[in-house]
């Protein structure tokens, strides 16, 4: 059969790990195609994920910042919440982006075709539109960013609009007055974040005996300190038992020490995870082997099995975060493109974009505990920060933690308002093999919460002033 398209590569899927390796590939000199299902490029990250959420949780620190402006003499009032402006607000966002990324793909001439990609041979994808129509894609080199769904936790009458995954909850259908929020994850505290925030009752259930397990219990405590003061009950140790779709609401069945056995709400989101989509793909007609998870293997060029075939973001495993697979698309079209490179990045920050944010990168106290690490903790409470005192949110802290040998930097934790933009300083003292003291002696402008780190560094010295 002929082929309808004809290039050197392939990228397959335009989320963060997709739409990055087309453009560099494009840049790079390669003829590029882009195959992307849905109308608007930008994968989950643009178009269900990042930025939806993060539009929302804007407006949701708005009218937190509000209602306690009384505190410093300043009264809104109770705030009024037009759904409808709001939802327009995030379409906006996302709008402006996906618009950009379409823009970005003609200024590179990367092609796009629209449709479901499948494997028909190791160097052919076919592709079927929403008209059902097919198109015969024929490549050199292919990368594969199909990235990954939302687990749908069976035993849930998912066919009830009210049993939402965070795809259904980013829409704003309409304030749910009771939510229930299952997994106490970034997604999930993040979404009961803004329902909190919207008016809704929440109600977060955990199956671990954390919130944000992965993160370091400390961390993870002012933020479930502040949950707890703004109403929103959490309940670890928590298993969803049953589900039932009943005419009053959804009817949950718990089993859990806090909580009642059974309750009713009126709607319900199921955050516990992500599952990859790379068994959706026909890969086997590649020879691209596919874990029965349906994660995707590769070496450290991002190469699968078959040599001139990558994978990249999501679907080649965790952390499922975008800017890993931003960095991932970037290396995989660059060594698609001849260039000898691999993977040398030591860590990946995490974020919860909560209120207060939590932000952790490299190892984490736990983790060095259980590695029997020799490790040194420098800490920094903000309660001695001017900024932060300023701002109203001393409840945050930085730390860092550094090997006891070297005094190299080699984790770190934020919680506070913005810790996702501070943790980069420390991303980039670890990528840099920074020590402590390196931190401690940079000038860091006063006053601002930046400064936290410059203290932690400090603190570990014993050398803390009274800086603010
Ligand atoms: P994806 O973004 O999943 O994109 C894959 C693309 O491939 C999709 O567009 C899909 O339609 C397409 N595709 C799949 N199969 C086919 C096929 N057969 N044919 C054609 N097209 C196909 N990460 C962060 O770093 N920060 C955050 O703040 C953050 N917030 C999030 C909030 C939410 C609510 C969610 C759900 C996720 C969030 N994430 C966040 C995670 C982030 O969205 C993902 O890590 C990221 O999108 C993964 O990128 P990717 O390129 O691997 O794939």
């Amino acid at each position: 059969r002929q082929a309808d398209v004809e290039c050197r590569i392939v990228v397959l899927g335009s989320g963060p790990g997709g739409y990055t390796a087309a453009f560099r590939a494009a840049d790079l000199g390669l003829d590029t195609v882009l195959i992307e299902r849905y109308a608007t490029l930008g994968g989950v990250c643009l178009n269900v994920g990042c930025i939806p959420s993060k539009a929302l949780l804007h407006a949701a620190e708005v009218i937190d910042q509000a209602s306690h402006a009384s505190d410093y003499g300043v009264d809104f009032g109770a705030p009024t919440i037009d759904l409808d402006k709001l939802r327009g607000y995030k379409n906006k966002v996302v709008g402006q982006l996906t618009k950009g990324l379409t823009g970005m793909a003609k200024q590179r001439k990367v092609r796009v075709v629209t449709g479901e990609g499948l494997f028909v041979s190791p160097n052919e994808i076919e592709v079927t539109g929403a008209d059902g129509k097919t198109q015969l894609v024929r490549f050199e080199q292919c990368i594969i960013a199909a990235g990954s769904q939302a687990l749908k936790l069976p035993g849930f009458p998912w066919d009830d609009p009210r049993v939402m995954d965070s795809t259904d909850a980013l829409e704003l259908a309409e304030t749910p007055k009771k939510l229930l929020v299952v997994g106490g994850g970034i997604i999930g505290l993040e979404m009961a974040t803004v329902y909190h925030a919207l008016g809704s009752e929440v109600t977060v259930v955990e199956l671990a005996d954390q919130l944000m397990p992965g993160a370091d219990k400390d961390l993870v405590k002012p933020l479930a300190d502040r949950l707890k003061k703004q109403g929103v009950s959490t309940h670890l140790k928590t298993k969803v038992v049953e589900a039932k779709a009943a005419k009053a609401g959804i009817e949950v069945t718990f089993d859990g020490e806090s909580i009642p056995d059974t309750k009713i709400f009126d709607r319900v989101l199921v955050a516990v995870g992500r599952t990859p989509n790379g068994g959706k793909i026909a890969a086997g007609n590649a020879g691209v082997r596919v874990s029965e998870r349906g994660f995707i293997a590769v070496d450290a060029q991002m190469r699968t099995n078959v040599p001139h075939i990558f994978a990249i973001g999501d679907l080649v495993g965790q952390p499922m975060l975008a800017h890993k697979a931003t960095h991932e698309g970037k290396l995989a079209a660059e060594v698609a493109a001849g260039e000898k490179k691999e993977w040398v990045a030591r860590v990946i920050p995490s974020v919860a974009y909560t209120d207060p944010e939590i932000a952790w990168v490299g190892i984490t106290e736990t983790e060095a505990k259980a590695k029997g690490l020799k490790v040194g903790v420098g800490k920094f409470p903000w309660a001695a920060s001017g900024r932060a005192i300023g701002i109203g949110r001393t409840e945050g802290f930085t730390k860092l933690i550094f090997d006891e040998a070297t005094h190299r930097i080699v984790g770190a934790g934020i919680v506070g308002v913005h810790a996702g933009d501070l943790i980069a300083e420390a991303a980039l003292a670890i990528e840099m093999g920074a020590e402590v003291a390196d931190i401690g002696h940079t000038i860091h402008p006063h006053p601002t919460l930046s400064e936290s780190v410059a203290m932690a560094a400090e603190v570990f010295d014993g050398t803390i002033t009274d800086l603010y």
